[in-house]
């Protein structure tokens, strides 16, 4: 027995001639408009209680540096994101062994935080003699490294001035 494939028939399946014609032309793919740079990757992440904990993938900033693997979050909405933290240490001439203070700045996201301000990419200020953090926004940072950059200058000019002044004590 013969079996006779008809033209419009395609051995895979599905039928051809007659219907390309009838295809309406396609309109062009819509502009995609480009998100602002916002580097973010997928990251494992462990959540849940210690009977129910479970692997999800979240988004997670390039500076972010937890490994929220190693941390175990509550709640997928209790995730934060950490970046690295660099710090001022104010010692004293008193006390050898104790930091008389420190002062810390970081980056930081609540995601899923109530108030949209610390869902949006934030500067933490922590100060060890503080339990609350500071927390501000890019113009505020800028306005704050510019005051540290006058109290750096300031600081500068009274060492000066205290080593010329224990100079001509010496001296005298
Ligand atoms: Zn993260």
């Amino acid at each position: 027995m013969t079996i006779t494939i008809p033209e419009n028939v395609k051995p895979s399946g599905g039928l051809v001639v007659p219907f390309l014609s009838s295809i309406p032309t396609q309109p062009s793919a819509a502009p995609v408009e480009t998100l602002p740079n916002k580097p973010l990757r997928l990251v494992p992440a462990l959540v849940g209680s210690l009977e129910r904990r479970l692997t999800v993938y979240i988004e997670c900033p390039e500076w972010c540096m937890v490994d929220h693997t190693r941390e175990p979050a509550g709640a997928v909405e209790d995730v934060m994101h950490y970046g690295d933290t660099e710090s001022a240490d104010i010692s004293t001439l008193l006390d050898d062994n104790t930091l008389h203070s420190a002062l810390m700045a970081g980056l930081c996201i609540d995601p899923s935080s109530t108030d949209p301000r610390l869902r949006q990419a934030h500067i933490l200020v922590s100060n060890e003699n503080n339990p609350e953090d500071a927390r501000l926004t890019p113009k505020m940072a800028e306005e704050l490294a510019d005051d540290l950059a006058d109290l750096a200058t300031h600081l500068r000019d009274l060492a000066q001035i205290a080593r010329q002044t224990h100079a001509a004590e010496v001296q005298a």
